[in-house]
């Protein structure tokens, strides 16, 4: 079947703000027909100092608006306004808020709850309808949330609303210095296998539920909780493909990758049916899914200059060296240096940036195959 080039429309969106004289709005591109399934939203930069999506967004605008779509695909090329505008003393602060409202990618609506009490005695044994039937109770849920109460929660609100009903989600983000690599639901695994390695990432890290409501698990975590929740009523699929994509480091901003990374991006999207197009031939997977609980993360317990004996994407074994922290005042330089060594083994997914580490600041992470110990209580790094 051909279809004509999709409809291609650009809306404002104007966000809440906290403070007389201030105004934030958002730009969405919307292809496709409006309403329409299946429904995808991509958006770039929630934390605002990461640069790699801004541009892979707007290649995937280039590329769609001479594209047939079948459903709805939505673009927030820049999502975080606020963040965009946190520059102090001349570096830019785009995780955290500065107004105290914490990492931006976090605390995003819970609709599970709401949803539930919604949806007592109507799931059945037909899982297509009880995924009618689910979205539906998002919905009401959503829209019986609370008003926000700041101009972050308000972007959060915001941002959720046009994302909590849409089959795929995709949250383009960066780490420091890293490997590309995605986090989503277990369940979501092996449906995420194709864009894994289309996009040639290195790490896929798979949890039930991270913890912290990050934007993706928010869209995709109430449908496997309810799922359990509901179990003996009926099947509800996992029907919302959420997943955060780490473009590789804050630096990596090449015009050339940023165009290949929104190509793997409309290759899963065509062979899914959404986009027309021939389906791209899967390249092999380069690494396996592993458990985010199987994270190795290299903390400093000193501060001081940062010398790395490995690099992003070595292949690294429990107890291996990673780096040495130096501190320079030492009044014996043979004394200087602290080394520090992977709790576990894996591949080398990331590191600080920064050359200089605060104590109790994280220097390096590892994807490993097993379950670290240490990962017991929190499983996101702030
Ligand atoms: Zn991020």
């Amino acid at each position: 079947m051909s279809l004509p080039p999709s409809h291609h429309r650009v809306e404002e969106v104007t966000l809440l703000t906290d403070r007389l004289g201030t105004r934030r709005s958002l730009t969405v591109h919307r292809f496709g027909t409006p309403g329409a399934r299946p429904k995808i939203y991509i958006q770039a930069a929630l934390h605002a100092d990461e640069t790699p999506g801004l541009l892979v967004a707007h290649h995937l605008i280039r590329r769609l608006r001479g594209a047939a779509v079948s459903g709805e695909i939505i673009v927030v090329p820049m999502c975080n306004p606020t963040g965009i505008g946190q520059i102090v003393e001349g570096v830019h602060v785009g995780r955290y808020a500065l107004d105290g409202s914490g990492n931006f990618n976090r605390i995003f609506p819970d609709l599970i709850e709401g949803a539930a009490e919604r949806l007592v005695g109507k799931i059945g044994p037909d899982p297509q309808a009880n995924v009618q039937t689910v979205r539906a109770a998002l919905r009401a849920a959503y829209d019986a949330l609370p008003p926000p109460d700041s101009e972050v929660a308000a972007l959060r609100h915001t941002l959720m609303g046009m994302a909590f009903d849409a089959d795929m989600v995709l949250d383009l983000h960066c780490d420091q210095e890293s490997v590309p690599h995605l986090y989503a639901g277990d369940a979501l695994w092996p449906e995420l296998a194709d864009l894994t390695a289309l996009l040639g990432a290195k790490a896929m890290l798979l949890s039930p539920d991270a913890g912290g409501k990050p934007f993706d698990e928010a869209c995709s975590v109430p449908w496997w909780t309810l799922a359990a929740r509901f179990a003996a009523d009926g099947p509800i699929p996992a029907a919302c493909v959420a997943t955060t994509i780490e473009l590789r480091g804050k630096a990596d901003v090449d015009d050339a990758q940023a165009d290949a990374d929104a190509q793997a991006i409309i290759g899963a999207l065509i062979r899914r049916g959404i986009v027309a197009g021939t389906p791209p031939d899967l390249p092999p997977l380069l690494c396996a899914a592993t458990p985010l609980t199987g994270l190795a993360r290299v903390v400093s317990p000193v501060s001081g200059v940062i010398a790395f004996h490995r690099a992003v994407g070595d292949q690294v074994a429990a107890g291996d060296l990673i780096a040495d922290i130096v501190d320079p005042t030492a009044a014996d330089p043979d004394q200087a240096r602290t080394p520090l060594r992977t709790p576990g083994g894996g591949i080398l997914m990331a590191r600080n940036n920064l050359r200089f580490v605060s104590r109790g600041e994280l220097v390096a992470s590892i994807a490993g195959p097993e379950p670290l110990e240490s990962n017991r209580h929190a499983l996101l790094f702030d």
